[in-house]
């Protein structure tokens, strides 16, 4: 290994900022109004294909509740 330890350091610095910043968008749970699913973005929407740590704001419009499929709009965040 050539790599400088101050190398390394920078690089994962960069990342804890990185990943902070993503945390921050995707933990935000949301509910359904209209049957109470709670859509959390930890573990995303596995039958709707949906990846765990994709931010309820990122899904496709026209995702809908896996429960009783209601759209996005009906949904509120907690
Ligand atoms: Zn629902």
């Amino acid at each position: 290994m050539d790599n400088p330890p101050s190398e390394r350091s920078r690089a994962s610095k960069a990342a804890v900022r990185g990943d902070r910043v993503e945390r921050r968008l995707i933990m935000d749970k949301w509910v359904c109004t209209i049957c109470g699913y709670v859509y959390d973005p930890a573990k995303g929407d596995k039958e709707s294909g949906v990846k765990p740590g994709t931010s309820f704001e990122t899904l496709p419009d026209d995702w809908v509740c896996p429960d009783c499929g209601a759209p996005k709009s009906d949904f509120e965040k907690m």
